[in-house]
């Protein structure tokens, strides 16, 4: 339901309030997506990136870096893992990383989608567009893709060389094609007021996302953000809740940072008090294997938790929601394809 740039700042602002908004939120997520979670099984599959954004361990500034880059068999055969174990939507993730040019990942795409009934988003930053075409006309079904503050300044001071308009272009450009469209932002970064938040889930109103991915700020000392305080964990938690208000039915993910920030608890709240209904354990094989840990760490934030597939079912079984054995396609009515 649409709420005003007054009413969203109130709830962000009044913590004593937070209970009835949180109360609010789930009453919207039942009603609109139900008892339904979906999970989303993600493979990291480089750490390189050609951005400097200065919030991120992967900025490409970042010299103590471990990097990896996977090569194409070791990406299809993590998606035939993640196909076995049951997870109907496998998400592509990396840095802006130019190495995988539009042939390979168009191979990749391609080769997922004969072996598997399964969709597939992309999360590869900033591409040219014939690229985003290309893509999609492969198999791709969603591009991910955060526009992480709607403050211009914010956003250009946070992303050098990076401009804001670009990439709510590129949204709107992702969206025409047919993806189903996913973005999000930042809690918590350094100089970011609640009017900044309150633009962002005016954004997410106005624009209506098909998936929307909220994470905090977490320092990352090998940045130059090192020293600042990491986002504020009840006040996300309040912009998760305004998220699910205005969007009704948009897939809301929990995402892993916020397992950073808050081990254990910090995604089972988002869902029993923010309306989440996503899910996005890594599939990276260092979880099960100790010896590929560097090899594959993708560390965006500083000692990054990420949930195994095990874990999210816990997570899931605890807030008593039953995981999707679709593929979990868009709830907005106006594309659904499932
Ligand atoms: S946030 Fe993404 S685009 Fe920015 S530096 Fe990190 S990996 Fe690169």
């Amino acid at each position: 339901m649409p709420l005003t740039k007054d009413e969203i700042i109130y709830h962000l602002t009044h913590k004593e309030a937070e209970e009835e908004l949180f109360h609010k939120a789930n009453a919207v997520r039942e009603r609109h997506c139900g008892k339904i979670a979906h999970l989303r099984g993600v493979i990291h599959f480089s750490n390189y990136c050609r951005c400097d954004d200065l919030y991120c361990g992967l900025r490409r500034s970042n010299a103590k870096m471990k990097r990896f880059r996977m090569d194409e068999e070791t990406i299809i055969s993590l998606a035939d893992e993640i196909a076995r174990a049951g997870i109907k939507t496998i998400v592509l993730q990396s840095g802006e990383d130019s190495f995988y040019t539009r042939e390979i990942l168009c191979r990749i795409i391609k080769e997922i989608k004969k072996r598997h009934d399964v969709a597939i988003t992309l999360s590869l930053g900033e591409r040219n567009y014939d690229d985003y075409q290309a893509f999609y006309d492969a198999g791709a079904d969603r591009y991910l893709m955060k526009h992480e503050t709607m403050n211009e300044g914010l956003y250009e001071r946070m992303r050098p060389e990076r401009k804001l308009k670009n990439r709510l272009k590129a949204l709107e450009f992702l969206r025409k094609i047919g993806y189903q469209v996913g973005t999000g932002n930042i809690v918590g970064l350094p100089g970011q007021t609640v009017e900044d938040l309150a633009k962002d889930i005016l954004f997410f109103q106005d624009f209506q996302p098909d998936m929307i991915n909220i994470g905090p700020f977490i320092p990352h000392k090998q940045t130059p953000l090192k020293d600042y305080p990491p986002g504020d964990f009840e006040l996300m938690l309040r912009v998760f809740a305004l998220t699910r208000i205005v969007t009704l039915n948009t897939h809301l993910a929990a995402a892993n940072t916020v397992a950073t920030l808050r081990p254990i608890e910090g995604q089972y709240l988002c869902f029993v008090k923010g309306g989440c209904n996503v899910l996005m354990p890594n599939c990276n094989p260092f979880i099960e294997s100790k010896e590929k840990k560097v090899e594959f760490e993708f560390q965006c934030a500083p000692k990054k938790r990420y949930v195994s597939v095990d874990e999210a079912k816990e997570i899931l079984k605890r807030a008593g929601r039953k995981i999707a054995k679709d593929k979990g396609h868009s709830l907005k009515l106006r594309r659904q394809t499932c």
